[in-house]
């Protein structure tokens, strides 16, 4: 069977080998002779599933038990609500208008609150990661993108804010790099990019800001709910849960996210040097800002870019079209994305410019 190279932004390319051991384990788990599909989140061999993933997630990112770590339903998108509406209360939160994702989230805000956007790149088309924030006495949070999957623009150093929770949705970039997940006052993820499969998303909260909870939600929608029961208040997405276990170890295997973090910046060097070799290619974030993840690309004209994406395409390498509001090329280049696949893509670039450029 011949696999495509896998480019999309999400969901994306996962490990074969993980791919494989699900496949190898879907019938019979643990030799229970039942598929993890259909057994009871409350068996034992579903808790085994749950805790490993769990466990893993804290060791990879280093989480002291000041933190839950949830398995929550909804996507990302969802949390963009349920962190005003647990959070603001009526106060003022502030948000870095970064790009699409960031202005999804603010857009949420509003219902609970006054928004103050404390820094924004949008008069440059979310080209870059804002400087000199101003942020309001007395936040409730601070709302950051730590990587903007469209823009492909990446925070390099997370803003200090002092007393006030950090808040972060590392959709894009979860565990692509190391980081000091203590500066954190809540991390969120869409597990469909760098952790597993559509379905699942990682939230991660520091325990003593549900003191600050507002009282009266909707039971599925307070955090304070999913800490209690340990992300099973109701039936959690087992398999999606199983596919983040198998990611984790796969993540250790591969030496934690260190090591995965060297891989990612030889990956995306090697991109960004093609892009830069010279000016057919141009790319569109800001040389300090560019993501690890998600690198954005121009080529000479839009006829060109078209015809990029319809060769890249018949050589195998899938989901180079940037997305519908940018336009342009995109290569998204996650954590299961391998060395040979990003060689591959630069090759096919280095030709393609020869030919056309
Ligand atoms: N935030 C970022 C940075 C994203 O890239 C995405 C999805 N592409 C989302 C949020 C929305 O995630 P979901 O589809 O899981 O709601």
């Amino acid at each position: 069977m011949s696999r495509k190279y896998n480019f999309y932004a999400g969901p994306a390319v996962l490990p074969r080998e993980v791919m494989e051991k699900a496949q190898a384990e879907l019938l019979d788990l643990n030799g229970i002779g039942l598929s993890i599909l259909e057994i009871s989140h409350r068996s034992k061999d579903f808790d085994e599933v749950i805790n490993t993933a769990e466990a893993k997630v804290r060791s990879l990112l280093g989480l002291s038990d000041d933190y839950a770590v949830l398995f929550l339903q909804g996507g990302a998108s969802t949390q963009f609500g349920l962190i005003p509406m647990n959070f603001l209360k009526g106060g003022t939160a502030d948000y870095v208008n970064t790009g699409a994702w960031a202005k999804k989230a603010i857009k949420e805000a509003k219902l609970f609150g006054t928004v103050n956007v404390a820094g924004s790149s949008e008069d440059k088309g979310f080209s870059y990661i804002p400087e000199n924030l101003q942020f309001s006495p007395g936040a409730a949070y601070v709302h950051i993108t730590s990587n903007e999957t469209i823009g492909g623009i990446q925070w390099q150093e997370y803003p200090d804010t002092g007393d006030v929770p950090l808040v972060a949705d590392m959709s894009s970039d979860i565990m692509c790099r190391k980081i000091d997940a203590n500066l954190f006052g809540l991390i969120y993820a869409g597990a469909q990019k760098n952790i597993g499969p559509a379905g699942v998303t990682l939230v991660i909260l520091r325990r003593d800001l549900l003191e600050r909870a507002a009282d009266g939600l909707t039971t599925m929608l307070s955090y304070k709910t999913h800490v209690d029961k340990g992300s099973m208040f109701n039936t959690p997405p087992c398999f999606a849960i199983y596919m983040v276990k198998l990611m984790m170890e796969w993540v250790e295997a591969q030496g934690g996210v260190s090591a995965i973090e060297r891989i990612n910046r030889r990956k995306a060097a090697l991109v960004y040097d093609t892009i830069d070799a010279d000016d057919f290619y141009r790319g569109t974030a800001r040389q300090v800002d560019r993501s690890i993840m998600n690198v954005t690309f121009r080529l000479p004209d839009e006829d060109l870019e078209a015809r990029f994406i319809k060769e890249a395409t018949a050589a195998g390498l899938m989901g180079l079209k940037g997305h519908r509001s940018v336009g342009g090329c995109r290569a998204s280049i996650y954590n299961s994305m391998t060395m040979e696949g990003v060689e591959v893509l630069a090759d096919f670039m280095r030709t393609f410019r020869k030919r056309h450029g």
